[in-house]
């Protein structure tokens, strides 16, 4: 559910009307609505403490990692999932506790850990031996213990995209199953590691149940296993990936799945972490544009609007499906006909849909790409020289621009010519 919805023939971001914020800041512009953020926050902590689970939400920043966004969350009690030095930083503006900061990520450097040792984050969640070894040193020339789970790859199939599934052998993902036991007892050797828990995190947009039941099974597997090796194991962190519906899709409830988190692990006397990034943010949030111009080709019309696959990558990427609606309602009776809805970047891919069927549009017209929260904003680039969208940020009748847009001559500002140029 979200609070995006058609009041009087215009859409409307909870009491403001989606057509006043393209008039006030332009377009393509990135509206999130505050009430669906925290409905869907709202919902999932219901359901985690519902099933009785001692369970905390870190929510995973790379899906929408704009600072009012984080703070919104954090206000609700969020802590945040970290990938990078970068997303720590915008997590600590937002002002959410370092002790509610996990840190995830399989390529982390030197300067990231020591930055996130320094900050005095909850939880690293470490991928390898490698990063075990170096993050121990870093740890030890400090004085201190760095707190780590294993992130452990299960072996599943999420079941979902190619390109974000994480969990299976061939993933470049958390430490080899065969091995977890091996490298725990690495773990518990390293002067600057404090061995406190288990992570996973096995993909994103999943839609069915049956692949987290199978990876939290498994974790409990493991659980016993090292709790008869003598380790105290205190944390579960289960990471994210509950889908959302872009197209019609059914995924689980949160309800669903915080069941089976408590039928698999809630007698572990575990205290749990979930990594939701999408299910929190996905559905609140619009991408607005406008038709730049309609255009007859040999074999289909299009739509050209002036967002393009840099402000929202995921159609190029997944081929991922997002509806696209008028901003004014068409009629009922309008009179539909198939049409591809693209941008004006010079390569194929940027195509935000194909032979949908809309209503008339005309140059001006203002459409809306709806559950644009997660993996849109985030993802963006500045490809063909294009500015990066702003994002507007919505709460009652009231609106704000939480990231505004750069001007050209910010974006020609960062580079040089060399003195050989000159
Ligand atoms: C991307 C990611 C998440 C969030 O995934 P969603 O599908 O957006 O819920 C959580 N944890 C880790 C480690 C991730 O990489």
């Amino acid at each position: 559910m979200d609070h995006f919805e058609y009041r009087d023939g215009w859409l409307f971001a909870e009491d403001v009307p989606v057509a006043a914020i393209a008039e006030a800041v332009g377009t393509p512009a990135y509206c999130y609505s505050t009430a669906t953020l925290a409905r869907h926050y709202g919902v999932l902590a219901d359901a985690l403490s519902g099933a009785g689970l001692d369970a905390g939400i870190c929510y995973a920043v790379k899906a929408n990692s704009n600072i009012a966004v984080i703070r919104t969350l954090a206000a609700l009690g969020a802590g945040a999932d970290v990938v990078s030095e970068g997303e720590l930083r915008r997590a600590l503006a937002a002002g959410v506790p370092a002790d509610r900061i996990v840190f995830s990520g399989v390529g982390k450097t030197a300067e990231e850990l020591a930055f996130a040792l320094e900050s005095g984050i909850h939880q690293i969640n470490v991928e390898s031996e490698p990063e075990l070894a170096l993050l121990s040193e870093i740890a030890v020339a400090r004085g201190m213990r760095a707190p780590v789970a294993l992130r452990v790859n299960p072996d599943v199939d999420a079941g979902t995209h190619e390109k974000i599934t994480t969990g299976r052998k061939e993933n470049k993902f958390g430490i080899e199953w065969a091995r977890a036991r091996e490298i725990y007892r690495q773990a518990r050797d390293l002067p600057g590691i404090d061995v406190v828990g288990v992570a996973c995190h096995i993909g994103s947009q999943l839609t069915d149940i049956a692949p987290f039941r199978e990876a939290f099974l498994r974790i409990r597997d493991l659980v016993a296993v090292l709790r008869a090796d003598g380790f105290t194991i205190r944390r579960l962190d289960l990471g994210g990936g509950l889908g959302v519906p872009y197209e019609g899709e059914t995924p689980p409830s949160p309800a669903d799945y915080a069941r089976a988190m408590a039928a698999t692990l809630g007698d572990l006397g575990c205290r749990l972490v979930v990594e939701p990034g999408r299910l929190l943010v996905g559905n609140a949030g619009i991408l607005i544009t406008r038709v730049v111009r309609m255009k007859e080709g040999a074999t289909r019309t299009f739509a050209i609007v002036d967002a393009a696959m840099n402000d929202l990558l995921r159609p190029a990427l997944y081929d991922a499906h997002h509806a696209i609606v008028p901003v004014a309602q068409a009629p009922a009776d309008a009179p539909r006909r198939p049409m591809d809805v693209v941008g004006p970047i010079c390569e194929t891919g940027d195509t935000f849909a194909r032979q949908r069927s809309l209503p008339p549009l005309a140059a001006g017209d203002l459409l809306v790409l709806r559950t644009a929260g997660a993996y849109g904003a985030s993802m963006a680039s500045t490809y063909n020289s294009r500015l990066l969208v702003p994002e507007i940020l919505v709460k009652g009748a009231h609106f704000a621009v939480v990231r505004r847009r750069p001007t050209y001559e910010e974006m020609l500002a960062a580079e040089t010519v060399p003195d050989w140029l000159t």
